[in-house]
């Protein structure tokens, strides 16, 4: 390697995972360069968070991040680890600081079935990375109290003011969120760029008709730089852009082969890909790679820290943690790198290593999450340890 990529290391049964990976199927085999900013919890606390905007900020500069998945604190967590504060989602940091979206793709294996019978071919889900909730101003209101919506000039003069709500008894609570013109317009642009790489046709559904100016301003820019920028090539090659409804999307969801790009806002995003995953098979089967408009790339695993097997890991019980989105995260960033760098070696590597992820569940060997959703002829499947599901890609490499 001749480049660095950022490595941003995590949290929980995750973090044990990130050490396997690379202890037995990266580092014996790739003069491995890494620029490391450690997102643990421990040490996001110790730096009062500045080590998150320094990885995104690392990010950035080199252009290829690799990330562990991380807590977001909640109350429960400030207790647990005695935090400082309650630490904001260091991946709503790093987007905020890209910009970007976000593209989750299920990984799949022959034998390995959806429990959507129908979809057949992967979704892909595009999740806008910047504003919305992930961005949000928040507050309570008690009785009596009004909440408006204004808007100001740069010095601060009142322009616009309209009443959000006027609390009565009980109180209530009220949010204001933003996105800009700007980040839609370049989530529009990555969306219809990466369909166009994938060869698939773009959904789009968000709630224009209850949301006339928010929602209504996504579905106007969206149509803007599709006519201006992507209709003659998309109609060349046959394929198509849809806007309609979130809702009307979902039952179209449901009812297809797969087969598209599912574009969703930042709150849509979260919540689909979680369902699309798990629909493919597992949440540990799901990449995530995060796209800014000025070409920056950070990849990650779509999953979170895993809880509840690092509980048991601690008390030394067998896991049987599924690895492959997070190592796929690792084969995305260094596949990246190297074609940044021209490194065909290094390319070719991370082919490979996935290539031998992947034919060892086929060939029968895998975590637990996969058992049940398993069925191949002739092959039975075997449950395999978090370490020994490892070692055996790294057997097959
Ligand atoms: P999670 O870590 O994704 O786990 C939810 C459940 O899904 C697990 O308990 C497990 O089910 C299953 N699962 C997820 N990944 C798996 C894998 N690789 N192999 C096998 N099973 C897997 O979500 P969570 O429990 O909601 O969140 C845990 C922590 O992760 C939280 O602190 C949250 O803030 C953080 N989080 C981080 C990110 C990120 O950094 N990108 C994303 C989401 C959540 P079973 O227990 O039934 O086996
Ligand atoms: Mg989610």
């Amino acid at each position: 390697m001749s480049t660095p990529v950022v490595e941003m290391d995590g949290d929980e049964m995750t973090r044990v995972v990130w050490r396997l990976i690379k202890e037995l199927l990266i580092e014996p085999y790739v003069d491995l360069k890494t620029e490391y900013y450690d997102l643990g919890l421990e040490n996001r606390n110790a730096t009062d968070d500045k080590v998150t905007v320094d990885a995104a900020l690392a990010t950035r500069r080199l252009g290829v991040a690799v990330k562990c998945a991380t807590i977001t604190p909640n109350r429960l967590r400030v207790e647990e680890y005695n935090l400082k504060q309650m630490w904001k989602s260091p991946n709503g940091t790093i987007r905020r600081i890209l910009d970007g979206t976000v593209f989750r793709a299920p990984l799949t294996a022959k034998g390995i079935k959806s429990y959507i019978q129908g979809w057949t071919k992967p979704i892909i889900i595009a999740r806008h990375a910047y504003g919305d909730i992930y961005n949000c101003v928040e507050d309570v209101a008690n009785e009596g109290e009004n909440a408006y919506l204004l808007i100001t000039d740069k010095d601060g003069n009142e322009l616009r003011r309209k009443l959000v709500h006027s609390f009565g008894k009980g109180g209530g609570i009220c949010q204001g969120v933003h996105n800009t013109c700007k980040s839609v317009e370049s989530f529009a642009k990555s969306c219809f760029s990466y369909a166009l790489s994938q060869n698939l046709p773009v959904w789009f559904g968000a709630k224009d008709t209850i949301s006339k100016i928010y929602d209504h301003s996504f579905k106007d820019i969206f149509q803007e730089v599709y006519e201006k920028e992507f209709r003659a090539e998309f109609e060349k090659r046959g394929l198509y852009y849809l806007y309609t409804l979130i809702d009307d999307v979902v039952a179209r969801a449901v009812r297809s082969e797969g087969g598209f790009l599912w574009v969703c806002k930042n709150y849509d995003g979260d919540v689909f890909s979680d369902m699309v995953a798990t629909a493919y098979g597992s949440l540990g089967m799901m990449t995530s790679v995060l796209v800014s408009p000025d070409g920056v790339y950070e990849y990650e695993a779509a999953h979170g820290t895993v809880t509840r097997h690092y509980y048991k890991h601690l008390k030394g019980e067998e896991t049987s943690t599924n690895s492959v989105a997070t190592l796929f995260a690792w084969t995305g960033a260094l596949k990246k790198r190297g074609e940044l760098d021209n490194n065909v070696p290094l390319v070719n590597f991370a082919a490979k290593l996935e290539k031998a992820a992947i034919e060892t569940i086929e060939q029968g060997f895998m975590t637990g999450d996969l058992i049940p959703l398993f069925e191949s002829k002739g092959v039975t499947p075997q449950k395999l340890s978090t370490k020994g599901f490892l070692e055996k890609i790294a057997e097959k490499l």
